[in-house]
């Protein structure tokens, strides 16, 4: 009588053990996202950490408009919990036909598994007229290569903290302390670790924002404790650029380059002779160093260009992975600031 109690219990206790991992495996299994690109994968990692598993459709190295819609690409969006793209018609030619094709309803564009990562960032070129095919790969909403102003990449990272929240509740505290490292991070990057402690992130973007930031700082004689990304660039202030497409707007808008020229025509239009002619008596009459280029784009028209003008040519990736040093999106930044200013320094 004895014995078969005892078991008894025990085969009872082995049954609720049993039943508890069941109902505690899906907390554990790691939330899987699928971003359309190299650096909103960054950026989800970053704030996700290890509660989350993050694929990217892009390598990094292609042209961001133009990535096929391959089975593989179906596959792995069936089973996401979270789909990221990066908006404003990037990737208006193959997003829905990865989505469609995965027949997975939870990411479908309106889905809490959806995530335009453009919804609060700023924006630049959103035409005033009607967007016709004569005026090349125009995006009726904005230039779409927005992640090149780190300020808009604090936002998309304030954007996938508040959806992962929203899919994992039970995280949300570590997805902000994730946060709230990576803004860190970042303003360090921007600013320095010196005025990043002094005056905090925030209020120095807003200044940044502003235009008031050098103002404030020279009255508080902090100039000199200005450091990162700014303080390298900040003497090349005004020095004109040509660039191949128009992918680098929010860069040159961020660190005060202008663009004089650029190689192609009109955007996603290849160079043409008579177009690469004007291009060159531009870039002399107005003493353009640097040519900034992307490694997928055939580099014949910039060298050419430089040989008629002086330029240099400078080839870099806008994504992450999408060359050696761009491991992700902080060392993406990196080494477009190192590469452009050691350039344009000169
Ligand atoms: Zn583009």
């Amino acid at each position: 009588m004895k014995y078969v109690m005892i078991r008894r219990t025990i085969l009872v206790m082995l049954l609720v053990v049993a039943i508890r991992d069941v109902s505690a495996a899906p907390k554990t299994e790691k939330l899987r996202i699928v971003t359309t690109t190299t650096d909103l994968k960054s950026i989800a990692q970053a704030i996700g950490g290890e509660k989350v598993a993050v694929s990217s459709i892009a390598t990094g190295y292609e042209n961001p408009h133009y990535v096929q819609a391959k089975p593989s690409f179906m596959m792995l969006a069936r089973k996401a919990d979270l789909w990221i793209r990066v908006g404003l018609e990037l990737e208006i030619g193959y997003e829905e036909l990865i989505i469609d094709g995965s027949r997975n309803r939870a990411i479908r564009i309106g889905k809490p598994g959806h995530l335009d990562a453009s919804e609060k960032v700023l924006r630049l070129e959103v035409p005033k007229t009607k967007v016709t095919r004569e005026l090349g790969d125009v995006h009726p909403q904005g230039n779409p290569h927005y992640w090149l102003d780190p300020l808009n990449a604090r936002i998309v990272a304030g954007s996938i903290t508040k959806r992962l929240a929203k899919l994992s509740p039970e995280n949300a505290k570590a997805f902000e302390k994730n946060l709230t490292a990576f803004q860190k991070a970042l303003d360090e990057r921007m600013f320095g670790v010196k005025l990043v402690e002094k005056i905090g992130g925030g209020k120095l973007w807003a200044m940044e924002l502003k235009g008031t930031l050098d103002e404030y700082l020279a009255a508080r004689k902090l100039t000199g404790e200005l450091g990162g990304w700014l303080a390298v660039m900040r003497p090349l202030k005004g020095s004109k650029i040509i660039t191949h497409h128009r992918s680098w707007s929010y860069f040159v808008n961020r660190f005060g380059l202008i663009v004089a020229a650029e190689l192609e025509p009109k955007p996603g239009v290849p160079p043409s002779g008579a177009h690469l002619l004007k291009v060159m008596k531009l870039a002399k009459a107005r003493s353009v160093g640097v040519i900034l280029m992307e490694p997928a784009y055939s580099r014949k028209a910039a060298d050419l260009v430089a040989r008629k003008t002086g330029a240099a040519v400078v080839v870099c990736a806008i994504s992450v992975n999408g060359q050696k040093e761009a491991a992700d999106y902080l060392t993406l930044i990196d080494m477009i600031i190192n590469r452009v200013s050691k350039a344009a320094g000169k």
